[in-house]
């Protein structure tokens, strides 16, 4: 397995590659000559690289296990020769998308050929391998969700993080732009006059940062600003971005609503606000719950003791169908270290076990 995780890292495939990604894909499809799987290939869109889902199993009407991984990754071409070689020191594998998630990608494949060689799932399996989850999966969303629909269980391979621990809930992400226009004057004869969008700008974020609230889980952030034209010209226009990250749908709708419902705190201002929430909330349901403890159940039977993490602030495909209102377990792919970075590792000694663990979700949930 380690060598076939080398190979595959060793394939550079970042996200706005497309050819590189396919290459990715066309490797994939390459090594299931002969396995009793059905393959269907996706073309990519807008310049992005394609889909490919397997299906295996029994052939009858009841909904299926989904497992989803992607096969693109952050690092563009010539990381491979310039910062993180593929290479195995100890216990780690190191190289360019091993830990997100070409490791997890990989083991979860052997897990779902091993079921199908042996004919033991328990329901019909799709395997969904998408090209764009590193940008928020722009094309292949509406896929993710119409598999999502008809399926009684999701397995997301994205990375295990602080050692081992799976992912049972994630925060929503909403994301607005708002534009303030007020009106210019020059800042020294006809001051009174002006209405300065900054200051005006200033107050609404005032506002917007108080809402954040940590004993809730909501955040918002104003991380980006841009206003005015010259030092001594009250400036007409001021725009600034907001980051929200919510715990629950009811709070994305409510602070969706609190901030496209800004108003101007003073006269002759308008405030206009776009945007909204951009990927679901993924939450820990008494349906995700239950997933979760048969998936500690089987661990336990393999040999090792599964935890899940605390919220993460971080967003995967996994928000998707958990918005669907799916169970949904996430972090099942390989464990390490590193993600997006030069120091990216995945843990040799992490693919038996979770390969495992996703054969018996896969014949058991
Ligand atoms: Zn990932």
């Amino acid at each position: 397995m380690v060598e076939d995780v080398c190979a595959w890292a060793r394939h550079e495939s970042p996200t706005d590659d497309a050819a590189a990604v396919d290459a990715m894909m066309d490797r994939l499809v390459a090594g299931l000559e002969g396995e009793p799987v059905g393959i269907e290939r996706l073309p990519g869109r807008e310049g992005l690289g394609g889909s490919v889902i397997l299906r295996a199993g029994p052939a009858t009407q009841r909904e299926h296990a989904l497992v989803l991984s992607h096969l693109d990754t952050v690092h563009p071409i010539g990381t491979l020769e310039d910062g993180l070689p593929v290479r195995v020191e100890g216990d780690r594998i190191y190289g360019p998308g091993v830990y997100d998630m070409k490791g997890g990608a990989y083991l979860a494949l052997q897990a779902f050929l091993e079921v199908a060689r042996k004919g033991t799932a328990k329901r019909p399996m799709v395997y969904l391998f998408t090209p764009d989850e590193e940008i928020g999966s722009p094309t292949t969303r509406a896929l993710i969700e119409h598999l999502g629909r008809d399926a009684a269980a999701v397995l997301v391979t994205e990375p295990a993080r602080d050692g081992g621990k799976i992912v049972t809930c994630r925060k929503g992400v909403g994301r607005f732009e708002v534009h303030v226009e007020g009106r210019p004057a020059h800042s020294g004869s006809r001051h009174a006059q002006g209405r300065n969008a900054i200051h005006e700008a200033a107050r609404q974020i005032a506002a917007i940062e108080a809402m954040t609230d940590y004993d809730r889980g909501v955040t918002t952030t104003v991380g980006l600003i841009k206003g005015g034209t010259a030092m001594n010209t009250i400036p007409q226009h001021c725009r600034f971005a907001i980051d929200l990250r919510v715990e629950t749908a009811a709070d994305g709708e409510e602070f969706s609503r609190a901030i496209l419902g800004l108003a101007p705190q003073r006269p002759d201002f308008k405030v206009t606000v776009t945007g909204g929430m951009n990927r679901p909330t993924f939450e820990r349901t008494p349906q995700v719950a239950a997933l979760y403890e048969a998936a500690v159940g089987l661990a336990a039977e393999i040999g090792f003791a599964l935890e899940e993490t605390t919220r993460t602030g971080g967003g995967s495909d996994g928000n998707f169908t958990a918005g669907l209102g799916v169970p949904t377990l996430d972090g099942l792919g390989i464990d390490g270290d590193g993600a997006h970075t030069l120091e990216e590792y995945g843990l040799v000694s992490s693919l038996g076990p979770r390969a495992m663990l996703m054969a018996r979700l896969l014949e058991t949930v």
